[in-house]
């Protein structure tokens, strides 16, 4: 039975539901009044139920299409603005128990192992400063024995630890696997951001044929994880789903209904939402699964999303091309990764994003969007974005409920803006090139312009100027 008050996965992600869902959402596509309904209400910019956003995502509708992103357009606008975070994964070990079909670090996949010594989370710490990063979301496979939680810990500390030239990581989000009530609770102590864990697929049959050993087999576990999260004291946790696996209305249904559930239990729905698609990896090919989804439907999922949890923050990886990146930032993305490598120690190493060592290639997946740091920024910037590597709020100590509360009371534009600003204008004046530097400028002249209250703006070009003549880390 479905109840979202649940602590049951198979009662919050209740299947029934989600296949009632998808055929409700397929006999009202084609109701345009009833379309216009669930648009009015969206307009109210309050979020939509999963029901209600799966009949947007099925209408097919042209003009009503137009109408959802141009919605997810202004929704985003008047929440996020035109920031877009940045950030950057690092992988500290591949070794992994668990079976998962679709990533060559399943367990036998022959793949070269390779775990990071603390020296050398010290080294990547110090390349990904040297690009300008801020923030990181740590990335491991899941073994017990290699990877263990006091693993975790230890590498959390180092890269708090690092401190090259003028970088600093201020915010170190966690993507290991579902674990227990007390290990969330050490990770929060140890001071991380969002807890990010993908779903994968919330579909039970699929979810135990992709996942045929380890602990990640465990359909509920995994599924409940986000629960233990909070239970642990972990504010922010981040969900996502893997599209291109199942089918992804019933897996925009489950996510929704996640979200619905968090919000329900603990009073505050998911931190972000990541939209990661299947990609060619060593022994993994996309086509083998059968949810694959085109870019335009992709981009609706993305759209629909933030209609119907405006204000979660949504997140797109160099998984896909720029192209496609910037056709999910009209869509609704508010933070993006950049220069991103998905080896295990292949930011210190150097050489090309996807390039291959012979004889060690640890490498996750393929990266589409393989731009430098520096160019991601300009492009951000040419685009008329403002790029940010704002931590802000975590470190104030705005997280869960508190987030949301300035989110929905919309004072973004007098927080999060300034903070932006002086970001980016750390990373102008630390590690831009000439032309980044000098579009940088010029945008953030333009932007202070923005910040509606007088006494505010004053204080960000105070800092501003600072920042140029070699402070750092101010905030608001
Ligand atoms: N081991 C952790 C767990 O069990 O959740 C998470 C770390 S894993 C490095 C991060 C994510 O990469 C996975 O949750 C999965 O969604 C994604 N991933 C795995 N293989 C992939 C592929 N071939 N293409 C795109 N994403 C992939």
């Amino acid at each position: 039975m479905y109840d979202p008050k649940s602590a049951r996965a198979e009662e919050f992600i209740s299947h029934d539901e989600m296949r009632e869902t998808v055929e409700y959402a397929r006999r009202m596509k084609d109701d345009l009044a009833a379309v216009d309904r669930i648009l009015e209400k969206a307009r109210e910019q309050k979020g939509l139920t999963h029901r209600e956003a799966s009949v947007l995502l099925a209408c097919d509708d042209g003009e009503k299409t137009r109408e959802i992103f141009s919605l997810a357009y202004q929704i985003k606008q008047e929440f996020y603005g035109n920031r877009i975070v940045l950030f950057a994964p690092l992988y500290l070990s591949n070794y992994c128990v668990n079976g998962c079909l679709y990533c060559p670090y399943h367990y036998g996949s022959g793949m070269a192992r390779k775990k990071l010594t603390q020296e050398e989370i010290y080294a990547e710490t110090a390349a990904l400063q040297d690009m300008g990063h801020k923030r990181l979301a740590i990335e491991s496979g899941e073994d017990p024995v290699n990877n263990p939680i006091e693993y975790i810990l230890e590498s959390l500390g180092t890269i708090y630890s690092v401190k090259h030239k003028n970088g600093a990581i201020r915010r170190a989000n966690v993507n290991i696997a579902a674990t227990t009530v007390e290990n969330y609770r050490k990770l929060r102590d140890a001071g991380i951001g969002t807890y990010i864990l993908f779903q994968e697929t919330y579909d039970k049959p699929g979810y135990e044929h992709l996942h045929p050993k380890g602990p990640k087999h465990n359909y509920a576990y995994h599924t409940e994880a986000m629960d233990r999260a909070m239970d642990g004291g972990i504010d922010d946790v981040g969900l996502g789903v893997l599209f291109g696996l199942e089918n992804y209305a019933r897996e925009f249904a489950g996510l929704l209904m996640h979200a619905e559930h968090l919000e329900a239990v603990h009073g505050v729905g998911p931190h972000t939402i990541s939209v990661p698609r299947v990609k060619p990896a060593q022994g993994v090919d996309p086509d083998s699964f059968e949810g694959g989804i085109s870019d335009e439907l992709f981009e609706k999922i993305a759209a629909c999303i933030r209609i119907a949890v405006p204000y979660t923050g949504m997140i797109i990886s160099t998984r896909e091309s720029q192209k496609v990146r910037e056709r999910m930032l009209r869509a609704g993305v508010s933070q993006i990764s950049g220069a991103s490598r998905t080896s295990v120690g292949g930011y210190a190493e150097g050489g090309g994003v996807n390039d291959a060592a012979p004889d060690d290639d640890t490498r996750q997946f393929e990266v589409s969007d393989t731009r430098t740091l520096d160019e991601v920024i300009q492009w951000l910037i040419d685009a008329g974005y403002v790029p940010s590597f704002c931590t802000a709020c975590y470190r104030e100590g705005r997280t869960g409920d508190r987030f949301m509360a300035l989110c929905k009371s919309k004072q973004i534009l007098n927080c999060c803006h300034p903070n932006a600003l002086m970001t980016l204008k750390e990373y102008l004046v630390d590690y831009a090139s000439a032309p980044t530097r000098e579009a940088g400028e010029r945008l953030i002249e333009r932007e202070l312009d923005q910040i509606p209250k007088e006494k505010i703006r004053e204080l960000a070009r105070k800092n501003l100027l600072d920042i140029e003549n070699g402070l750092r880390d101010f905030r608001l």
